[in-house]
């Protein structure tokens, strides 16, 4: 079913069933393209959180039951169902979050690619047997922990959702899973493939609703044996305190401000145009999205002329247009940051090479925008800007560029470019943060752990450690009867 927008009619997924909610209360879905209203999302009451609860207690149960080659094979057969319509899911994506068609499409696909991953590795959670006294076997299990509250915001509306889904499943557990309000069509489209695949009812559970709300019940009920959040680093704070409170451990990937270490041994125009790239990659909403470009004093001039030259030649405009290299921002209040995040950068004396304002059209445009000569203290180099802004500031030695980029409370992704194994091994080694990639800007992969350090958060996704949050250890030392 679609709305008069071609957009699909949205619907909580509770025990199985796709549903309205009690009250029949919804907000907007905007298209972040041309602030027109494309359908509505329904939001949860008590009564329905409840509900969604009552059925993970039960699906758990259910799931946890199920031989692992069954709940792998359901997991492969909802992996082919994302790839089968991931050109639908990436359209839906695009109208509901902005992005062009190319990344959000292929966004569902690495869906697909992450959920095989985790299907296979569903079948490598090892316990182990340890060696001790005769006539004793001291043996160590992993078990999956239980229900799942999570929760995931709107910049990768499809693969954000997924990361929680695929890695609770895999380790057995089931979940109520809050999506964001503003991206809810593209969680759910992903959701009806895992109903598609013969998921047992109450093993996922989509729920959309007001955030403080929805989080406070689910996190307070006994049910929810862990929590899962990925969004600000505020948010997260809030969360993991309520949780705290509950003893109830929770995994945390919050947001960044990631450096970009360009060394004096690096090749300038290289480093730009790759960095470029990344940086206008979803408008620059990505928690690993490159925001503050320290290079060496010797290169700053080639450097910044590449980086103009690369924002110029981006092509701004409605994902859903073949030619749009560069989407909108999801929301209006990126748009405002935005403006408010570069007026106080002029204001501290900053000046603007390129880009520096909306356009001048429907829809929460910003240009891509580079900026020089950024002091300390302005609000840009130490809030992260999770949009298109690129600060840009010189250093003269690498002491004081890892002194800058390890001086603000985040730890995510850092970058770095050198010609130098030995530089390289000190960014390594020093840089404070969770995911470091050299003379390159590589996303994530599901092959290899993702996460934070220090207000970033914790825990890991990707990689074998993405089970770690799901399962439980226990030992069990059993002294054989005679
Ligand atoms: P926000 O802090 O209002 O919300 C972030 C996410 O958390 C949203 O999905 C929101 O629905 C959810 N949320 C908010 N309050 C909640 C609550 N009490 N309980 C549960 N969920 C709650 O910020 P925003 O305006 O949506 O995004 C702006 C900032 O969020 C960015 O500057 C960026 O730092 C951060 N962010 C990070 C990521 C990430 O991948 N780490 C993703 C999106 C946003």
């Amino acid at each position: 079913m679609t709305t008069d927008h071609g957009h699909p009619a949205v619907r909580m997924y509770i025990a199985g069933e796709w549903c309205q909610g009690e009250t029949g209360r919804t907000a907007p879905i905007v298209n972040p393209a041309t602030e027109e209203v494309i359908g509505d999302v329904p939001l949860a009451t008590t009564a329905d959180l409840d509900r969604a609860l009552d059925a993970a207690a039960q699906g758990f149960q259910v799931w946890r039951a199920t031989p692992v080659t069954e709940r792998t094979r359901i997991l492969h057969t909802a992996a082919d169902l994302i790839a089968e319509r991931a050109a639908e899911i990436g359209r839906t994506a695009t109208r509901e979050q902005g992005k062009p068609l190319r990344e959000s499409t292929g966004e569902a696909r690495r869906t697909a690619a992450t959920l095989r991953w985790h299907a296979d590795d569903a079948r490598r959670a090892y316990g182990r047997i340890i060696p001790t006294d005769p006539g004793t076997v001291l043996t160590v299990r992993r078990e999956p922990i239980g229900p799942v509250a999570a929760f995931v915001p709107w910049n990768f509306p499809v693969g954000g959702p997924n990361r929680k889904i695929s890695s609770a499943l895999a380790a057995g557990c089931s979940l109520v899973i809050k999506a964001s309000e503003e991206t809810p069509a593209s969680a759910m489209e992903l959701v009806r493939c895992y109903a598609d695949a013969g998921l047992p009812p109450g093993v996922l559970n989509l729920v959309f609703g007001e955030p403080a709300e929805v989080s406070e019940h689910l996190i307070a009920s006994p049910v929810t044996r862990l929590v899962a959040f990925t969004g600000s680093v505020p948010v997260g704070k809030l969360l993991a305190a309520r949780s705290g409170q509950v003893m109830k451990p929770s995994l945390m990937e919050l947001g960044g401000h990631a450096p970009v270490i360009v060394c004096a041994d690096a090749d300038p125009v290289t480093a730009a145009r790759t960095a470029a790239r990344a940086k206008w990659a979803n408008a620059g909403q990505v928690c690993t999205s490159p925001s503050r470009f320290l290079v060496h004093a010797s290169l700053v001039e080639e450097f910044t002329a590449e980086f103009v030259k690369a924002a110029e030649a981006v092509t701004v405009g409605d994902g859903l247009d073949a030619s749009t290299t560069m989407g909108p921002l999801a929301n209006e209040r990126r748009l405002k940051a935005m403006e408010r995040l570069t007026a106080d950068a002029v204001a501290h004396g900053a000046e603007i090479r390129t880009g520096g304002e909306r356009l001048d059209r429907p829809g929460w445009f910003f240009a891509p925008t580079v900026i020089t000569g950024v002091p300390e203290d302005a609000e840009l180099l130490s809030e992260e800007p999770f949009g298109p802004l690129a600060p840009i500031v010189a250093f003269h030695d690498l002491d004081e560029a890892l002194a800058l980029a390890n001086s603000l409370p985040y730890g995510l992704a850092a970058y770095g470019f050198t010609d130098s194994a030995a530089t390289a091994e000190r960014l390594s080694a020093e840089l404070e943060a969770g995911i470091l990639s050299v003379n390159h800007c590589g996303g994530s992969v599901h092959e290899a752990p993702s996460g934070g350090v220090k207000d970033s958060g914790y825990g890991r996704e990707g990689g074998p450690e993405a089970l770690d949050a799901y399962l439980i250890t226990k030992r069990v030392s059993h002294l054989l009867v005679p």
